[in-house]
């Protein structure tokens, strides 16, 4: 049985074109930064946004987490969105590492405006309340169904917040995504943030590493934590030989996983008890709403797995399936059939 792995677009196996430029890769000892190959990929991703500087890590935590270290003070807030990475998914990295502590606020549909982040900013409150030291957004939306900030918003966000003082970060894993989704360049994407983290390792296809980019002296302090937490890591260019190549060419071809993210979120919505507005499905993330089909999450995840169709529950209503290059046309039509013979029609 074939099987389609819907759970992440972590998921994807290294090209051919990837592992032959691993093999060939020339290397050196990163921490001495003399590894060639992780070099020029840091100086192409901070060309193609538009920053000073970049810096290869080996995780989209990690790097988000040196971001919130160096933007935040211990005793401050973090303003976020209260379904974002950073809150949720990173082991309270932030409280261990940086002594801060969240104020989350619900986004509409996983948004943030400028109105409903300043009503949580404590800025000019008096000394006994807790101050916020910094904002971060998440775009594409992870488990808002990867929705989509549009720029100006985003960009009003930071402009007003750096008029407070305040910086903003954004937790971009799937930054590449929202900038098909927007028709805009990255660069333009990041342009009003401090810094930028984003996945090479989720829809781009490579077996590891993000990257953040910003300041020159900002990523130079970036790379002093990055050893501290263990991230230095020697012959890195074989990896990031594989992430340069995520980085060149896989951009062209996630319009494809949108399409397909499309197709899934339509078939889906024709099922009966399964909610979902594919007119909201902007990238490649589909999170759909099963409680009137009569079956919980537990129980569809594990019907569809029987059929081969790996797919993750998010909470007892709601399933997120994930589009990749691992997975083509034909596999969405495989698992909206799937699909059809546990939830009727
Ligand atoms: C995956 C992800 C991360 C973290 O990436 P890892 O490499 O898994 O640590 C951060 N933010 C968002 C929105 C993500 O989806």
């Amino acid at each position: 049985m074939e099987i389609i792995d819907l759970r992440s677009d972590t998921v994807t196996k290294p090209t051919l074109a990837m592992r032959r430029a691993m093999a060939e890769a020339e290397v050196g000892d990163d921490v001495y930064i003399e590894d060639p190959t992780v070099n020029r990929l840091q100086e192409r991703a901070a060309e193609i946004f538009e920053k000073e500087a970049a810096l290869f890590v080996p995780s989209g935590t990690m790097g988000n987490q040196i971001c919130v270290k160096l933007l935040t003070r211990p005793g401050t807030e973090v303003v976020l969105e209260e379904r974002s990475h950073i809150f949720n998914y990173e082991m309270g990295a932030s409280a261990v590492l940086s002594s801060v502590t969240f104020r989350p606020v619900r986004g509409e549909d996983g948004l943030l405006n400028w109105k409903m982040v300043s009503s949580a900013i404590h800025h000019q409150a008096p000394y006994y309340v807790t101050k916020t030291s910094l904002v971060t957004l998440e775009n594409s939306h992870n488990m808002a169904g990867g929705s989509v900030i549009p720029t100006n918003i985003a960009k009003e966000i930071c402009d007003e917040a750096h008029a407070l003082g305040l910086p903003v970060h954004l937790d971009g894993a799937r930054v590449f995504n929202t900038a098909i989704a927007l028709n805009e360049a990255v660069a333009v994407i990041a342009r009003p943030f401090d810094s930028v983290m984003f996945c090479l390792s989720k829809g781009l296809g490579a077996p590891v590493g993000s990257m953040i980019v910003g300041r020159k002296d900002f990523i130079n302090e970036a790379r002093n934590w990055r050893k501290l937490l263990g991230g230095g890591m020697r012959q890195a260019g074989v990896l990031a030989a594989a992430g340069l190549i995520a980085l060149e060419e896989s951009p062209e071809v996630l319009s494809e996983d949108h399409a397909n993210a499309k197709r899934l979120a339509e078939g889906l919505a024709e099922l009966r008890g399964i909610k979902i507005d594919p007119e909201r499905v902007q990238t490649n993330i589909v999170i759909f709403d099963i409680s009137a089909t009569g079956l919980t999450t537990l129980q569809l995840t594990a019907e569809l797995k029987s059929r081969g169709v790996l797919a993750n529950g998010i909470n007892l209503r709601e399933m997120r399936m994930v589009t990749h290059y691992d997975v083509d046309r034909e596999m969405i039509d495989q698992t909206l059939k799937v699909a059809k013979e546990f939830v009727s029609k």
